[in-house]
């Protein structure tokens, strides 16, 4: 992995009767496949916040995250190749309390752990107030000085690296589609855009602050939509039609999808596209953008509960 290349990803065709039928064509930009950790968009994100650390001299990186990040884990393995020490707040007082066990039963944590960061667990209430100056300055007293990635990796640098998704080749599309998270990666896709192409976010959570976080990185006005109705009930919700969703896009398509971003997204479109939401002859990319490491975690879930997991 070397964070100073242009990586571009494949554009892959997905053919399935619904498009041909409503005569859409889709095609899925690979980003999942940049790294099996350092995933998709999280790659986008961190290489410029890398480098910015890097001219800052800094020696170790700080970021947030819940206990099934795949920013965390990305961090935390980018970091170590990278040559940086990392360091976590995780949401979630309990889980710290027995830390083996917590490895144990958490894949995302347990990579992180295995690439040498360490974890600061905290309630819900000092998580919302992670980003306040106080508590940073108490993580600077147990851990030293670090450069701060705020969580998802949005920032400007995160947005500048989101920019790098889209290629020339990508002009002939009419809609890109994408998950919505924090709306680092939206934004991006914004100001790469061409003048006739529309962005669609799919938020993957409630929430209404988005639309103004997408304002702050981007200049081009009117070019993209917020869709909110296919977030399953918010983030890391889901229900049997998605899982069984999921599976069935696998078996059309060999296209594996997570079920906290991508899965909602490709839900949507093709609903979209039952709807005939898209006209005619419309090209529609929707990007891919990873996520494929938490899967574990949900079908864990999944599976105390008695319900149809996620095929791999
Ligand atoms: C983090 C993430 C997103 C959300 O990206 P934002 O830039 O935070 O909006 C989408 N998809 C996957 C797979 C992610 O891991």
């Amino acid at each position: 992995m070397n964070f100073d290349s242009q990586i571009e990803t494949q554009n892959q065709q997905v053919f399935l009767p619904i498009l041909e039928e409503k005569k859409v064509e889709l095609f899925i930009k690979r980003e999942d496949l940049i790294h099996p950790y350092i995933s998709g968009n999280k790659f986008r994100k961190l290489k410029y916040n890398l480098e910015e650390a890097k001219k800052l001299k800094k020696k170790s990186l700080l970021t947030f995250g819940g206990a099934f990040s795949n920013h965390i884990v990305a961090t935390a393995v980018a970091g170590e190749i990278a040559g940086f020490k990392t360091f976590a707040i995780i949401r979630g007082e309990e889980l710290g309390l027995n830390l083996t066990k917590t490895l144990e039963e958490n894949a995302t944590l347990r990579k992180a752990h295995e690439s040498g960061m360490k974890f600061h667990f905290v309630s819900r209430e000092v998580y919302r107030q992670k980003a306040s100056f106080g508590f940073i300055e108490k993580m600077k007293n147990k851990w030293g000085d670090f450069y701060l990635i705020p969580e998802g990796g949005t920032n400007i640098f995160g947005v500048q690296g989101c920019q790098e998704i889209l290629t020339n080749e990508d002009k002939k599309f009419d809609f890109i589609c994408c998950s919505v998270g924090t709306g680092g990666t939206i934004s991006g896709l914004i100001n790469a855009s061409k003048k006739h192409q529309k962005i669609v976010g799919f938020p993957a959570l409630k929430g209404n602050f988005l639309s103004e976080e997408i304002k702050k990185y981007t200049i081009k006005k009117n070019k993209w939509r917020l869709l909110k109705n296919y977030d399953f009930g918010g983030y890391a919700k889901n229900n049997e039609e998605l899982i069984a969703f999921i599976n069935s896009f696998k078996k059309e398509t060999d296209i594996l999808l997570d079920p906290v971003y991508t899965g909602k997204m490709l839900f949507g479109i093709l609903d979209l596209v039952k709807n005939d939401s898209f006209e005619e002859n419309s090209k529609i990319l929707a990007i891919h953008t990873g996520g494929i490491q938490g899967i574990e975690g949900v079908n864990q879930k999944l599976k105390e509960k008695n319900k149809e997991i996620i095929q791999l």
